[in-house]
């Protein structure tokens, strides 16, 4: 009404901006699940460890045996927009890190009890932050970082109302690791949920191997069985194919094995897992011919494609993508996928003919 009064203008509390930015980010456990994992692997992990209480609303903690956080870093990391993996605008355009945006830490710390524990090569002694005491004390552990979050939400419970049952907030915790595994056959991944074992997933390669070509293969080919099922692999076509600036790799499933859900379909842009629709729209429509009603294929695609032509800079949580030219993008898949399909479409055919 025209008899509101009007209040001064002032700007927003620190804690308040971190707190409005974590509605983007970490939206339920497994989003920040997936920024600590994002963090352990741009650390240089080859495991990262996730512990759960409570389908994560307790207690999630991330351990790895990256290159850690000196003592004097250990409070920048939590502030905002403090990174250590862009400095200038070229950095940014052609970023190959999965975080770039200093936001990850400073969300989660402003909507829970968050502690970083991190030890470097060259320390002597790990050292333990509570971020919210800003307590920092000398602690036991090898090299690498735990970052432990307890409580999420616990200051905002309007958000907290939203979640669903831990059995549900633990599938999506899982899932969310498990997008990550199935890039990273070189990393070895464990989680645990109340103290017991729920999945894990081991490396099979070692260092000196991942320059190996044909050692990568048989890595991917494993952990693809072991993340999307042993039958998979039988279930499935290799896809290799390369069109101008787009590199496509990866496995197709076989008709046959398409279902009624689209919940295994993973898709990839540079190592990240990415949910866009220019993708899974020529996915799909490489089984035009071969799949009907609204069956949905089964796949994991890995898009190869030169930094500067797609742009992860569109979303807080980057697992959506804008390509500079999609058409190509499109193409691509699509060929990939349709070519990968032509194998064992001609045996069928041959075989119903004999
Ligand atoms: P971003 O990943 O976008 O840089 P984050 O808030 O997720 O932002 O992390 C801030 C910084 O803290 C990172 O840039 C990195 O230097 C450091 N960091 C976070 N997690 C780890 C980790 N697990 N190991 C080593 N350094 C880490
Ligand atoms: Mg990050």
């Amino acid at each position: 009404s025209p008899e509101t009064a009007r209040r001064p203008i002032r700007d927003l509390p620190d804690e308040l901006i971190s707190q409005i930015a974590a509605g983007e980010v970490v939206e339920r456990p497994a989003s920040a699940v997936r920024e600590l994992v994002d963090n352990a692997l741009d650390a240089g992990a080859r495991q990262v460890t996730v512990r759960l209480l409570a389908g994560g609303v307790r207690l999630i903690s991330v351990e790895d045996d990256g290159v850690g956080i000196p003592p004097e870093e250990l409070p920048v990391a939590l502030r905002r927009h403090a990174t250590s993996k862009i400095s200038n605008l070229h950095d940014l355009e052609s970023v190959n890190t999965m975080g770039f945006r200093g936001e990850a830490l400073a969300a989660i710390s402003s909507v829970s009890e968050t502690a970083l524990l991190s030890r470097t090569q060259d320390q002597a002694s790990a050292f333990l932050l509570d971020a919210r005491s800003g307590e920092l004390r000398p602690a036991a552990r090898s090299r690498g970082t735990t970052v432990e979050v307890k409580e999420l939400f616990f200051s905002t419970p309007a958000r907290r109302k939203f979640l669903k049952t831990d059995a549900t907030e633990l599938a999506h915790c899982v899932e969310a690791v498990r997008r990550h595994a199935l890039a990273r056959p070189d990393v070895g991944f464990a989680i645990w949920h109340e103290g017991k074992l729920v999945e894990q997933w081991r490396s099979t390669l070692e260092t000196a191997d991942t320059a190996d070509e044909n050692r990568q293969r048989e890595a991917l080919d494993r952990r693809l069985s072991d993340v999307m099922g042993a039958d998979f692999l039988e279930d499935s076509v290799a896809v290799a194919f390369k069109l101008g600036n787009v590199t496509v790799t990866g496995r197709a499933g076989l008709p046959d094995a398409a279902r009624s859900r689209a919940d295994q379909q993973f898709c990839y842009v540079n190592g990240r897992f990415v949910r866009d629709k220019v993708l899974t729209h020529a996915a799909r429509s490489a089984y035009e011919d071969v799949l009907h009603g609204q069956k949905q294929p089964v796949y994991a695609l890995f898009v190869e494609i030169d930094p500067l032509r797609v742009d992860v800079n569109v979303h807080p949580t980057k697992i959506e993508v804008r390509f500079r030219d999609s058409r190509e993008v499109h193409q691509a898949v699509r060929h990939a996928v349709e070519n990968a399909l032509a194998v064992p479409r001609a045996q069928a055919l041959a075989a119903a003919a004999a």
